[in-house]
C-alpha cells in the first residue's frame, strides 16, 4: 500500500541491462567529460527540439546562467521573470547581478502574464524569462511579440518542458536560447545533474560552447572569462539509451493527466490546470489548486492515506529571503503568492498504474469531502 509521488526505479529497471551495457563502455573509453557521447546527445537533442545547435552543461540551472551570460546580461540590467516558478529561474538572474523584475503568472496555466510584463518592462529590461512550467508552454506567440515590441531576448526556461509543444513548434526553440535540465524528476531524468541549452544562432551557440569551458578559445586562450559548466559523458551515454523512450513517457504522463482532468470535473474545493488550445503539455506535473486555506490539510489527509503529493512551490519567489531588496521593489505579484498557497501536485509519472491513479483520484475526492470542501 501507499502511492508514491514519483518513483524513477520502476522507469530504470527495464533499462537496466542497456544502461549497464553503455555506462561499461564509457568507463572503458578513458573519456568522461565531453567527448563523442556528449557531442551525439547534444545531436540528437538539437534535432528532437527543433532546434539548429543544442549545447549540453552540467545543470539546467548552469544553462540559464550561460544562456544569460552569453547574452551580455549582467549588472544594471532587468530580467522579466515570473514570480512562480523554481527558484534557479531566477537565482541565475541574481547571481550575474542582474535584477529579476517580477512578473506575476496566470492563475489557471500558472505561466506568465504578459499583460503584467507590459506594465513592468522598463528601459532597463533586457530579457525576458518565460518558463514552461509543469510541462505547458507559455504563451510563446505572445512573448516573442512583446520581446520583438521591446527590444527584449528570450530565454526559455524548458527545463520542465522538453518535448512540450506550442503550435506546431517545440519549446525551447522560439528564444534566443532554450534551457533544457535532466534532473532526475524531469521528463527526461538523467543520473545525476545535467542540462542542455537549445539555440538557433550559430554565434550565440559558439559563445555558450566557450563559457562553459572557463572562456577559452583557441586553447589556454581566455577572450573571456567562462566556468566549469561541462557535461559528463557518462550522464550522455544513459540520456541517450532513455531518449528513444522519451514520447512514450510523455504519452502515460498525458494518459494520466487526461484521467485526472476527466475524473475530477466539478469535483468542489478543486480547480484543475488549463491547458490552452495551441499548447501541448508533456506533464511533468499535475498540478490542481485547492482554495480556501485547506490545501495544507488536504495535503495531510492524503499523506495520511498513503498518498504522496508535493508542493510546487510554497512560496513565490519575491518572498524568498535572499531576494529582500535584490529586485526592482514593490512589484504586485498577487496571483503568485495565491497560487503558492493553494496548488498541490499529484502523482503523475509514467510508470504510475491506472489502479494507483485511481485510488489517488478516490482519496481526492474523499478527503475534500471530510474537509467540507465537497
Ligand atoms: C529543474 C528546474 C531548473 C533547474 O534545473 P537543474 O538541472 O536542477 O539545475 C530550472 N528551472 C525550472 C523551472 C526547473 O524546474
Amino acid at each position: 500500500m501507499g502511492i508514491p509521488f514519483f518513483n524513477l526505479a520502476r522507469q530504470h529497471e527495464p533499462l537496466q541491462a542497456e544502461l549497464a551495457e553503455r555506462g561499461a563502455r564509457v568507463l572503458a573509453s578513458g573519456q568522461y567529460v565531453l567527448g563523442p557521447e556528449v557531442a551525439q546527445l547534444e545531436k540528437e537533442l538539437a534535432a528532437y527540439c527543433d532546434c539548429r545547435y543544442a549545447v549540453g552543461m552540467s545543470s539546467g540551472t548552469d544553462g540559464l546562467l550561460v544562456a544569460m551570460m552569453a547574452l551580455g546580461i549582467g549588472p544594471g540590467d532587468e530580467v522579466l521573470c515570473p514570480a512562480f516558478t523554481f527558484f534557479g529561474t531566477a537565482g541565475s538572474v541574481a547571481r550575474l547581478g542582474a535584477k529579476p523584475v517580477w512578473v506575476d503568472v496566470m492563475e489557471d496555466t500558472y505561466n506568465i502574464d504578459l499583460r503584467d510584463a507590459e506594465a513592468k518592462v522598463s528601459e532597463q529590461s533586457k530579457a525576458i524569462l518565460p518558463v514552461h512550467l509543469f510541462g505547458q508552454s507559455a504563451d510563446m506567440e505572445c512573448v516573442t511579440g512583446f520581446a520583438r515590441a521591446h527590444g527584449l531576448a528570450v530565454v526559455e526556461d524548458a527545463a520542465q518542458a522538453i518535448g512540450a509543444e506550442y503550435g506546431e513548434r517545440k519549446v525551447g526553440s522560439f528564444g534566443d536560447f532554450g534551457v533544457l535540465s535532466f534532473y532526475p524528476t524531469k521528463n527526461l531524468g538523467g543520473f545525476g545533474d545535467g542540462g542542455m541549452l537549445l539555440c538557433n544562432e550559430e554565434a550565440l551557440a559558439e559563445k555558450a560552447i566557450r563559457l562553459r569551458n572557463h572562456g577559452m578559445h583557441p586553447k589556454y586562450v581566455h577572450q573571456e572569462v567562462g566556468g566549469n559548466f561541462r557535461l559528463d559523458s557518462l550522464q550522455a551515454a544513459l540520456l541517450r539509451v532513455k531518449l528513444p523512450y522519451l514520447d512514450g513517457y510523455h504519452a502515460a504522463r498525458r494518459r494520466h493527466a487526461v484521467a485526472y482532468q476527466q475524473a475530477l470535473e466539478g469535483v468542489a474545493g478543486l480547480v484543475r490546470p488549463v491547458v490552452r488550445s495551441s499548447a501541448r503539455s508533456v506533464w511533468n506535473q499535475y498540478t490542481v489548486r485547492i482554495p480556501g486555506g485547506v490545501r495544507d490539510a488536504v495535503r495531510e489527509k492524503l499523506g495520511e492515506a498513503g498518498i504522496g503529493t508535493e508542493i510546487y512551490y510554497p512560496v513565490a519567489l519575491p518572498d524568498q529571503p535572499c531576494f529582500a531588496g535584490v529586485g526592482r521593489g514593490g512589484e504586485s505579484t498577487e496571483v503568485s503568492r495565491r497560487l503558492a498557497a493553494e496548488v498541490l501536485s499529484l502523482p503523475c509519472f509514467p510508470e504510475l498504474t491506472e489502479a494507483e491513479r485511481s485510488e489517488v483520484i478516490a482519496a481526492v475526492k474523499r478527503v475534500l469531502e471530510e474537509t467540507g470542501q465537497g
